[in-house]
């Protein structure tokens, strides 16, 4: 899968996404992630690629211009490679917000580009122009658009094959099946006065999954009720 991030702070996203796993997995090819610099796509000779708003107010608006003609070379690039035009997310507090469903969705895309804002955000009318999908990462307001789109490179590339190890992994984790994941334990046996519950030594798999699910079942109800009733209704309409 490919990603290609329209910023203005493309070594802030490259540093961040080429560490750990996510790096690893682009250096053996699983993804691509690409930084493009908005700043370079700017007719403006001063290099300039925001301004003041119409009709006042405080803080600067990224321009259409340079945003366009940097989305619009991505996109043509991708349809030389592939005959097909890419989404494009708009990272933004006011778009829908994202969730495990959502980066299993968007992990089916073969390309994929996320458009950062700064200071007040982008000009109105070239996100009409190029916009397919506005996303939130939560309900708080970040300076630019580098860390949601980190946040969302990340989770959605975990989900791409061959980039986690145990593929595993992806599935019995948190949100995997709508419940929170059940508590782990590794050595020693006792640690501080602390003892690893007794079923997870018993080399009884039978046993080790029931327990694991009544602790996810427990664990959800206490900590995320919301999604607890949601699983409820799930498999009173679906029973497994
Ligand atoms: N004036 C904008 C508003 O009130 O909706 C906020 C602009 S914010 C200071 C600058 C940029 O950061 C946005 O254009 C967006 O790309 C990004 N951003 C800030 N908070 C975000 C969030 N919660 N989720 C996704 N992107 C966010």
């Amino acid at each position: 899968m490919n990603f290609h991030i329209l910023t203005l702070f493309p070594e802030m996203v490259l540093q961040g996404l080429g560490a750990s796993i996510i790096g690893r997995a682009s250096e053996q090819g699983y993804i691509r992630i690409e930084a493009v610099n908005i700043r370079d796509y700017t007719l403006d000779k001063h290099g300039k690629v925001d301004d003041y708003t119409y009709g006042g107010g405080a803080g600067m608006l990224m321009q259409a211009q340079p945003v366009y003609d940097a989305c619009t070379a991505v996109q043509e690039r991708i349809a030389a490679s592939s005959g097909r035009r890419a989404r494009v997310v708009y990272v933004t507090p006011q778009g829908q917000t994202f969730c495990q469903e959502m980066a299993k969705e968007l992990a089916a895309e073969e390309d994929l580009i996320l458009l950062c804002g700064h200071y007040e955000g982008i000009d109105e009318r070239v996100l009409e122009e190029v916009v397919t999908d506005y996303v939130s990462i939560g309900d708080y307001v970040l300076t630019g658009g580098e860390l949601p789109a980190m946040v969302m490179v990340d989770a959605i590339a975990r989900l791409v094959p061959g980039v986690l190890h145990n593929s595993d992994s992806a599935v019995t984790e948190t949100f995997g099946d709508g419940l929170l994941e059940y508590p782990q334990y590794s050595r020693p046996e006792v640690w501080r006065g602390r003892k690893v519950p007794e079923v997870l030594l018993s080399g009884d798999h039978a046993k080790v999954d029931e327990w694991r699910r009544t602790q996810s079942l427990e664990r959800t109800k206490a900590l995320r009720p919301d999604l607890y009733e949601a699983y409820l209704k799930k498999t009173l309409q679906f029973p497994q």
